[in-house]
């Protein structure tokens, strides 16, 4: 199955296989893979294949794809051996610092202190 590919994205790269990842879990429709400059011991990114640029640019169709990818969260964790809690967020926009322009859910977990957050 084709992804949307957009040829400036890193992350679309990524789906691609244009661009090595650790890769966690995959299926058609969504990607997670080990984030490069982890914030904790446990950091993984869960991302669309089709390109969506930001939240805002997502609509109500979209509601079964971001379900699944925060209901798949704590699943994964377990399977890296996070028993005790994790993060899941999503930046969103210059003000919610979001870096790469294709939406992505940061999962983060393990024993603290963390990098960041
Ligand atoms: P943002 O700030 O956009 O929410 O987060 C982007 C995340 O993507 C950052 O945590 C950053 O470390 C990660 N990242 C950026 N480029 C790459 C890459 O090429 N490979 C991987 N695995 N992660 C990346
Ligand atoms: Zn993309």
């Amino acid at each position: 199955m084709s992804a949307n590919l957009h040829s400036n994205c890193i992350f679309c790269k990524i789906v691609a296989g244009q661009i090595p990842s650790r890769k966690v879990f995959e299926d058609e429709e969504v990607l997670v893979f080990h984030d490069i400059a982890p914030w904790a011991p446990v950091h993984v990114l869960i991302i669309p294949k089709q390109h969506v640029t930001t939240m805002y640019d997502t609509t109500a169709e979209h509601g079964a794809l971001l379900g699944r990818m925060l209901a798949m969260a704590p699943r994964l964790m377990e399977q890296l051996g996070v028993t005790n809690g994790f993060r899941a967020l999503v930046n969103t926009g210059p003000d919610g610092m979001q870096e790469v322009q294709h939406v992505h859910m940061h999962v983060m977990g393990g024993p603290r202190p963390w990098a960041k957050g």
